[in-house]
């Protein structure tokens, strides 16, 4: 139980204006679909239907990719990057203009505390066109040599889980390098990019520049094995990303994947304990878990691990559950009733192999889709739920003894997105750091996102990397 009740303090969602069908955004204007069929998108925390979009189909696809060449060869890769940047700039004004609009917007498709959306999502959406429109009139000192050349049109398929940062990670880099794009946003999160549609019409983006295509799966793979597509980028699951590495095997077409993951964040004996305790709440219980690069399995020290699990299992019970629009929740909704079915089916798993399972007393809401954060001890490592990605506010405990076993154990997964380590000596944050094999380690600090770093996995966790200097590369003919 909290230890005392706050009053309801609900961010007004009057300020989104949401409209009851949207259509497909093809150069430069919200157009009805030819062949595309529509669909209901709903609130994950009151199942409440919130608008209808379209499910593109092929010739809708065909479409926005034919206004992406236009775009190309008529305009956008003849702009200098000066003239790239100040659209960039100008999109990045925007957002932060209207950053209350996508935040609140954001909240309610996807399910996501305000909180996070206010003051993470939305702030480093900003952050990144900032960030790339500062690159793109000095392409020429990125280290990819004098005048590097643009792909050309870029099919961008992104997750659910942070809908518009996802489109900011996959569209600024891509439009500072000189390419078009396609992009795709996930079946249950597709309002905050139509949104987006709407501050490129108010940039003045060129149109084409940018289109929107909203569906499922089968858009998804209409639009990346689509013959006038250059360049491909995806994030989600790993079996779709092989899905879509087979299909661009043979074809010109350039991949870059982001995968899953299965985080260790790994809790040394010398750690200062209260501090690590909000790193793994940070790490696992952040947008409901919803994380590819979340701290799903906590490897701690043996020796502290009694300790280590008692404040845990204190700080959880502050945890705040419940109306994502509210200012003081901490978990919101999962985001769809699909994901909500797999959470809870590997937890039952994770009963039935042996390990024990602890929630925090927590009152879930009778409309939606819930999951109380959820901590497994006696976690061993052929567990299934200490080798698969739940993706939910679900914590794998297991302990180590030594550094050396701590490496084994955390480099024993066939992923390899991010992991944390939480120790005072900074050469044994060095030592495991080396010995990592995860595209990210973050030290004494976990899910620290920073547009100047750049983000990427080893194995099954995907390849390229998104962000940073680095990311440039992947919309880049070098
Ligand atoms: P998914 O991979 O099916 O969906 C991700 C995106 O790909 C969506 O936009 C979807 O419409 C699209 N897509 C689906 N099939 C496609 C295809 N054949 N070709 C092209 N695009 C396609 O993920 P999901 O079904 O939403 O979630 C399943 C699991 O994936 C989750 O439980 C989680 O473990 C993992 N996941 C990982 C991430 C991540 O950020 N790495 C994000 C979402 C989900
Ligand atoms: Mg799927």
């Amino acid at each position: 139980m909290p230890t005392f009740d706050y009053a309801p303090a609900p961010e007004s969602p009057s300020i989104v204006d949401i409209q009851p069908s949207y259509g497909l955004f093809i150069g430069g204007e919200m157009v009805d679909p030819i062949d595309g069929a529509r669909f209901k998108t709903v609130n994950p925390a009151t199942e409440e239907v919130l608008s209808e979009v379209v499910a593109a189909g092929p010739e809708d696809v065909d479409r926005a990719v034919a206004a992406a060449r236009a775009a190309y060869d008529g305009a956008w890769s003849r702009l200098s990057g000066r003239d790239r940047s100040k659209y960039l700039y100008r999109l990045a004004r925007i957002v932060q203009e209207r950053s209350r609009e996508l935040a609140v917007l954001e909240s309610i498709d996807n399910g996501k505390p305000i909180r996070e959306s206010r003051d993470v999502d939305v702030p480093l959406v900003a952050a990144h066109f900032f960030y790339y429109a500062g690159w793109a009139d000095k392409l020429d000192y990125a280290g990819f040599g004098p005048d590097p050349r643009p792909l050309g049109v870029a099919a961008q398929v992104i997750p659910w889980n942070f809908p518009l940062l996802m489109l900011a990670w996959k569209i600024a880099p891509a439009l500072a390098c000189g390419n078009t794009v396609v992009l795709k946003p996930a079946e249950t999160t597709p309002l905050t990019a139509l949104a987006f549609a709407d501050i490129c019409r108010q940039a003045d983006l060129p149109p084409g520049v940018v289109n929107i295509v909203t569906g499922a799966g089968e858009t998804g793979r209409t639009l990346v094995e689509h013959p006038g597509v250059d360049k491909v980028a995806f994030t989600g699951s790993t079996e779709v990303g092989r899905q879509i590495a087979r299909s661009m095997a043979g074809t010109r077409k350039k991949l870059t994947l982001e995968l899953g993951g299965k985080a260790a964040n790994v809790v040394f004996d010398d750690a200062p304990l209260d501090q690590a305790v909000e790193g793994i709440v940070n790490g696992i219980f952040f947008n409901q878990g919803h994380v590819c690069c979340a701290g799903s399995r906590l490897l701690v020290q043996e020796s502290v691990a009694d300790e280590l699990l008692a404040r845990l299992k204190r700080r959880l019970t502050t945890l705040r559950l419940g109306d994502p629009l509210d200012k003081n929740t901490d978990i919101g909704a999962i985001n769809s009733a699909e994901q909500l079915d797999k959470i809870r089916m590997l937890s039952k798993i994770g009963e039935t192999e042996g390990a024990e399972r602890w929630s925090p007393p927590c009152e879930l809401p009778e409309r939606g889709f819930w999951f109380p954060p959820t901590v497994f001890t006696g976690v061993s490592q052929s567990h299934r739920i200490a080798r698969e990605e739940i993706f939910g506010p679900v914590l794998s405990v297991l302990t180590f003894r030594t550094p050396t076993e701590a490496i084994e154990k955390a480099n024993n997964t066939p992923y390899g997105l991010s992991a944390g380590v939480w120790t005072e000596k900074g050469s044994r944050i060095l030592w495991m750091a080396q010995r990592l094999r995860a595209g990210v380690v973050w030290a004494n600090t976990f899910n620290r996102f920073d547009p100047t770093s750049p983000f990427g996995g080893y194995k099954e966790s995907g390849y390229g990397r998104e962000g940073g200097r680095h990311g440039l590369e992947a919309y880049l003919d070098v």
